[in-house]
């Protein structure tokens, strides 16, 4: 028996008890005479002592010997330290060792295994199972296997039925490029890593599963960024018979269940925002409503007034930032640099400082009268003491510019407050977006996303104005899931494949199993997928979601600690038909 107890639990109540504990040196203090050991496991530490006058001195000399992460196991009794340490659950314990065995011994590691390591990113990713015995890793390791039961519990609870779907399959269509897997017994051929389980769980449906979910690997080859990974993991849901209105119903139930359970916090009733209205609002298809500064759009108020800029603009919108007006010229002016970095990529901003006296002060003021900009605050909803800021160009560049100042300037002000949750549904996406570069129409969400009902015969006239019954949940800023009510007849699935550019015979070869299936009684279906890291990371409080996946790859795709990817030798390729050819 390797141990009695682990090394977090025991306490006064085990005074005089013999234990066995086994685990890591996390450190020791040697004083000469007697020597103090910390025994962590992932339960906790527990504080070892020897010392001179009970201990042999064979074994004195063993524990003077340990060395960090060094892996031991221990005899001894309970007894009550003489100085107690109240931050410490075994913090008025120590065991007085018997037997010392050491398991395995442990070169120095190469950072330090504490709260706060000496250990930089790449050093760690290196070695993350060392990373992974720390304290801050460990615990969102364990915070993300909540997350996942209690998603586990809600929906079995409430009749889904957990399926697995192949990994080893063809395109599926989620926008990305596919990872692709040669296959050795159909030569030159390949497989398709799933971008999603679309596809599949829309079979499903077919084959008369009902309610099914999936807690699954994605597989997207995206530039990353610091929050995507190339493999990622959905909670993958699908439900037949129903309409939008019984998906959101259950998906959000599940959210308020995780935020109960998970962070104690009740949330009432989730609000509903038109796609239209997020982005005229937010200048963001995921706005995070924890706070204000809605986007006042100033066309009708800004433009005819000789100010050439805003006059040729498509769209003129500024934003209320409180308490703005104590910026400095200096503070002002950086803050127009910050707009004007290539990241946002605005080509300056005109400001409006409203003065505590209800007077403005602007950087337009040749242009406009103080009754101009009072209408401007107005319309941002700003206040004395605030500062409004205007940028000015074509619609959707000017909303997503003045959504990244949005976003900056509420972190600054600290209105993004990681414990506070403010949830939405945005509803009624587009069905199809334009690609401004090709000039041709994709899904907005995937192609088997069911156009709003009557909305089918706007596809040939006005393709851009169509809806769909599509929806996304956002938290606080972030996309966390999206879904749809999916087509489920072969000829309005065969009607968007033409709207998207798909010949038949395209269509044919790439989807036809599934129009196929659509033949043989598709019931109605819909659903839709929560990205679980992103999930899991907000609801711990922070933002990357690599530090909530236990072997993370870096933003160039690597796993730096198997170092994948990598070559494969002549005969593996021979034995694949393939042939590398590198042109750089
Ligand atoms: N397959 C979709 C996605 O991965 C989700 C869905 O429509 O259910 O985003």
């Amino acid at each position: 028996m390797y141990r009695s107890h682990n090394c977090g639990e025991l306490n006064a109540t085990h005074i005089n008890t013999e234990v066995t504990l086994s685990g890591w040196v996390q450190k020791s203090r040697d004083k000469g005479f007697i020597v103090w050991v910390d025994l962590r496991d992932r339960y906790g530490v527990t504080q070892l002592v020897f010392d001179e006058e009970r201990t042999s001195k064979e074994m004195m000399e063993r524990a003077q010997k340990l060395g960090r992460e060094f892996v031991i196991q221990v005899k001894g009794k309970v007894i009550e330290r003489a100085s107690k340490n109240p931050n410490m659950p075994t913090g008025e314990i120590e065991i007085l060792v018997s037997e010392l065995t050491i398991l395995n011994k442990a070169i120095v590691p190469p950072f330090t295994i504490e709260d706060e390591t000496d250990g930089g990113e790449d050093l760690r990713m290196k070695y993350r199972y060392l990373d992974i015995r720390r304290n801050p890793v460990k615990n969102n390791l364990i915070f993300r296997s909540k997350v996942s039961m209690e998603v586990r519990n809600f929906l079995s609870n409430n009749g889904f039925i957990e399926v697995e779907t192949p990994y080893l399959i063809k395109s599926t269509p989620e926008g990305a490029r596919d990872f692709v897997v040669p296959s050795r017994m159909n030569e030159g051929e390949f497989y398709a890593l799933p971008q999603s389980p679309q596809t599949f769980k829309q079979l499903l449906m077919v084959g008369g599963m009902d309610k099914y979910f999936q807690i699954v690997k994605c597989f997207r080859d995206e530039d990353l960024r610091a929050d995507r990974q190339p493999e990622f993991t959905q909670i993958d849901c699908e439900m037949a018979f129903v309409e939008q209105e019984d998906i959101l119903n259950i998906f959000e139930n599940l959210t308020r269940h995780l935020l109960k359970e998970i962070n104690g916090v009740e949330v009432d009733k989730f609000p509903r925002m038109l796609f239209d209205d997020a982005m005229r609002f937010y200048g963001n298809d995921k706005p995070d409503i924890r706070f204000g500064m809605e986007f006042g759009e100033l066309n009708d108020i800004a433009q005819h007034k000789d100010f050439g800029v805003f006059n040729n603009a498509e769209l003129v919108v500024g934003i209320a930032v409180p308490g703005g007006n104590a910026y400095t010229r200096k503070e002002i002016d950086k803050l127009i640099d910050w707009v004007k970095r290539p990241q946002v990529g605005a080509l300056g901003m005109v400001y409006s400082r409203c003065n505590d006296d209800g007077s403005f002060k602007s950087s337009v003021d040749k242009f406009y009268d103080q009754e101009d900009l009072a209408k401007w605050a107005e319309r941002t909803g700003a206040k004395p003491g605030d500062l409004v800021c205007v940028l000015s160009g074509p619609t959707n560049k000017v909303r997503a510019q003045l959504s990244a100042l949005r976003m900056e300037l509420a972190e600054r002000l600290g209105l993004r407050k990681p414990n506070e949750f403010a949830p939405l549904w945005v509803i009624d996406f587009p069905l199809l977006e334009l690609d401004e570069e090709t000039g041709h129409y994709h899904a907005m969400h995937h192609p088997f996303t069911s156009p709003k009902p009557g909305q089918l015969e706007l596809l040939d006239t006005d393709p851009g104005a169509v809806k769909a019954n599509a929806y996304d949940l956002v938290l606080n800023g972030n996309e966390i899931g999206g879904g749809s009510i999916r087509i489920h007849d072969k000829e309005t699935q065969a009607t968007m494949f033409k709207h998207l550019g798909f010949t038949p015979e395209e269509a044919k070869e790439q989807f036809g199993f599934l129009m196929d299936a659509f033949q043989y009684g598709a019931p109605p279906h819909g659903g839709l997928a929560f990205g679980l890291d992103r999930l899991v990371s907000i609801l711990g409080g922070q933002e990357t979601i690599r530090d909530f996946i236990a072997f993370p790859k870096n933003n160039s795709g690597r796993d730096v600690m198997i170092d994948a990817p990598a070559p494969i030798d002549d005969e593996q390729l021979k034995e694949l038909s393939l042939q590398v050819n590198i042109n750089n």
